[in-house]
């Protein structure tokens, strides 16, 4: 969907010459945008207040960069990831590929900072359950005994080494999955490259997870949260010229068996998908903090995602129980506008 402002001629002298700037003008404040498919799902880019030409061209940039580092941090398919785990499984270090690097350090920072419910180490789990693949036909839970056993093995980020620019872990039992995390970084790098080529007003959308900058002209962007109880949107925010929001929910990946439900967000302590949240929305500045942020607050749940929250360095998040009830940091409450009547329970954390 490409929507173009209407331009009217003033004069119909000088033919030529006015039209091209007739045209340069209406070139101008105009609202663009693309969708294509990336980091399984659907990416859209909207663009505003930059000409045809550049929007292509910003476009173009978002739709390679998506795709290279899609390839580059996939955990199911061949690539640096799952070189890297080749090499930890095997006991051997492995020079540090220059494509991880935005990803390693910073979510051992997070893992620490979210108490390790943030755990990308967990991929031999997230294997077990068969999320990676979007295949659920027939699929039931893992045996106790199977799950147990790679939770007892504690797959942490703190066992990765990196020394010289190689990467090693001292447990064998680490599985690399960023499927928490990359998005928010991959979502970020490209916001900053539009910035870069010229593009100062912009959402890049993945699924529902976004950064804007700018805003829509005169106003600013306003972006919608997704209702995790029903179809439709729940709640939007207006967003203040550079900010992240990333939604963690047990509605994107699951199957059900013998009447419940089994999503894809693990509880590393347990084995299994964490209970008591549908969603958890963060609202941060920086996008990688924001996707890991969710998840984590997601596992920890409607009676501890407070103290996860602070511990991160969180301002604002909502999160949906499983009653619909929202538990929200002030900050969140104050911006959020539900956009369903009546409006859910809304509990706002004192703390925060
Ligand atoms: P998200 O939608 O950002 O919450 O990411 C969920 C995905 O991250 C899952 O599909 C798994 O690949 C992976 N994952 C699941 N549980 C965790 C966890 N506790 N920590 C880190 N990654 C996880
Ligand atoms: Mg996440």
């Amino acid at each position: 969907m490409t929507s173009r402002r209407l331009c009217e001629p003033k004069l119909r002298v000088c033919a030529f010459l006015i039209a091209l700037l007739a045209l340069s003008a209406c070139e101008r404040p105009q609202v663009y945008d693309t969708q294509f498919l990336a980091f399984g799902t659907l990416v859209e880019v909207t663009v505003y207040g930059a000409d045809r030409q550049l929007a292509e061209h910003a476009f173009d940039a978002a739709r390679a960069d998506f795709q290279f580092l899609h390839r580059s941090w996939r955990a199911w398919k061949p690539s640096a990831v799952t070189r890297a785990n080749a090499a930890i499984a095997a006991g051997r270090s492995i020079e540090l590929a220059p494509v991880l690097e935005p990803l390693i350090e910073p979510a051992q920072r997070l893992s620490r900072l979210s108490g390790e419910l943030f755990n990308p180490a967990i991929g031999k789990l997230i294997e077990l359950w068969g999320f990676h693949s979007d295949d659920y036909a027939g699929r039931r839970p893992p045996v106790n005994a199977r799950i147990d056993a790679l939770v007892s093995q504690h797959s942490s980020m703190r066992d990765l080494v990196l020394e010289d620019g190689r990467l090693s872990s001292s447990n064998r039992s680490v599985q690399l999955d960023f499927g928490a995390f990359a998005k928010g970084v991959g979502v970020g790098r490209v916001v900053e490259h539009l910035r870069r080529i010229g593009v100062d007003n912009l959402i890049v959308n993945a699924g529902g997870d976004l950064r804007a900058i700018g805003a829509h002209g005169e106003r600013p962007w306003r972006i919608g949260i997704r209702n995790p109880l029903a179809e439709g949107v729940l709640a939007s925010v207006e967003i203040n010229a550079d900010e992240s929001v990333f939604t963690s929910g047990n509605y994107e990946r699951y199957f059900e068996f013998r009447g419940r439900r089994y999503h894809h967000i693990i509880d590393p302590r347990t084995g299994y998908p964490a209970r008591g949240a549908t969603s958890v929305t963060v609202i941060h500045a920086d996008p990688g903090t924001a996707d890991a942020a969710a998840t984590a607050l997601f596992v920890a749940g409607p009676r501890h995602w407070h103290s996860v929250a602070h511990a991160m360095g969180l301002g604002q998040v909502m999160l949906i129980d499983t009653q619909g009830r929202a538990h929200m940091t002030a900050a969140m409450a104050e911006r959020t506008r539900f956009e369903v009547d009546p409006p859910p329970p809304i509990i706002v954390n004192k703390g925060s």
